[in-house]
Order: C-alpha cells, then sequence, then structure tokens
C-alpha cells in the first residue's frame, strides 16, 4: 500500500480536492471561454492537478510540458532555477495559464513568468493548487488559487517526497 507504514497525516482530502478544482475549472470555463487558452504545466508536481483540472475546463485548450530544476537538496531551494524540459510548441500571442502544484518561496513562478513572457504571449497567467504564503521570497502574482497552506512540506497528489508518494489521493504531511 502507498505510503504504508509512514505516519502521514492527511490535510487536503481527495474529496476537498475535488470540490475546489471543480469550482477552479468552472471560473476558467468562464474567463478562457472564446480565448485561445495554452496551458502550460510545470513537471513534475502538476501532473495529478492538472489532469483533473483540464478535464473541469469546458472550452478548447491545448496542454503542454516545462520542467524546472532548481539547485539544492530535497526541500530547500537555493534559488537558482534552470529549465530542464522546454515546450514543444509556440506561445506567441496565446493566452497562457501556468499551471504549478505549488508556488512556496515563489523564485521558481518568478523564473518563469520571466522567461514566458519573453515568448510574447497575449496573456500569462498563473494558476496553483497550493500558496504557502509564509515562505515568500519574492511576490509573483497568483490569479487562481486552490488552497492556501500554513509552512509545512506535504506530500501526494502529484507532490513527492524524494520521488515517491506522489501518487497519494490527498494532500499530506509526514508526521514524526
Ligand atoms: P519555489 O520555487 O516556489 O520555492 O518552489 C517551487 C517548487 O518546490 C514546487 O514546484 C515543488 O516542486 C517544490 N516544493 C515546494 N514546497 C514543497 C512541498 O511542501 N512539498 C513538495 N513535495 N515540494 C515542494
Amino acid at each position: 500500500m502507498v505510503g504504508e507504514g509512514q505516519n502521514i497525516e492527511v490535510l487536503i482530502s481527495a474529496e476537498a480536492l475535488a470540490e475546489r478544482i471543480a469550482e477552479m475549472g468552472a471560473e476558467l470555463t468562464r474567463d478562457y471561454a472564446g480565448k485561445d487558452l495554452a496551458i502550460v504545466a510545470v513537471l513534475k508536481g502538476s501532473f495529478v492537478f492538472l489532469a483533473d483540472l483540464v478535464r473541469a475546463i469546458d472550452t478548447d485548450c491545448t496542454v503542454d510540458f516545462l520542467a524546472t530544476s532548481s539547485y539544492g537538496n530535497e526541500t530547500e531551494s537555493t534559488g537558482i532555477v534552470r529549465l530542464a524540459l522546454d515546450l514543444t510548441a509556440s506561445i506567441e500571442g496565446r493566452d497562457v495559464l501556468l499551471v504549478e502544484d505549488i508556488v512556496d518561496t515563489g523564485l521558481t513562478m518568478k523564473y518563469l513568468l520571466e522567461n514566458l513572457s519573453t515568448r510574447h504571449p497575449a496573456s500569462l497567467r498563473v494558476c496553483t493548487l497550493l500558496h504557502k504564503p509564509s515562505r515568500t521570497q519574492v511576490e509573483v502574482p497568483i490569479d487562481y488559487k486552490g488552497f492556501t497552506i500554513d509552512d509545512r512540506f506535504v506530500i501526494g497528489f502529484g507532490l513527492d517526497f524524494s520521488q515517491k508518494l506522489r501518487n497519494l489521493p490527498y494532500i499530506g504531511h509526514k508526521v514524526g
């Protein structure tokens, strides 16, 4: 069983996630109706959120991926971000929605916003499942936010612990 023998506290249940993501999808459907929506998801952490979110968006869109890596250990980023995988298609003139799992210090998002804006999208907005405002090092605009959480290292629903536990169906926290 996933997470067996590990003491994991549920912070956001699968039901609460489904409910909130349905609301976010409805809001995005309203905001992007008739627009040229290009969803750009940040691997790997966003893949579970993305899969649920796109199915809650009832308007045409494309989906592309990029990945970042930041130097540092498992839980602390150094703030030096680089692109590990780039988009496969141009976003010029398109309405880009950047989808992230979590905005923590904001350094990754700041880097991505700067990088993507040089490619001249028609618009560029941020959608994140989680936000840890207590950890902010740089302010970044967040247009769509699932949940605000406390300063705890969270796992599950795409978020990893040493690359594992991404398949937990809820957002949790390891206790002890
Ligand atoms: P930031 O650049 O905002 O500090 O961090 C962005 C990335 O750090 C996230 O996309 C995520 O991959 C990772 N991260 C930040 N906080 C957490 C957390 O609580 N749990 C996990 N699993 N990853 C996190």
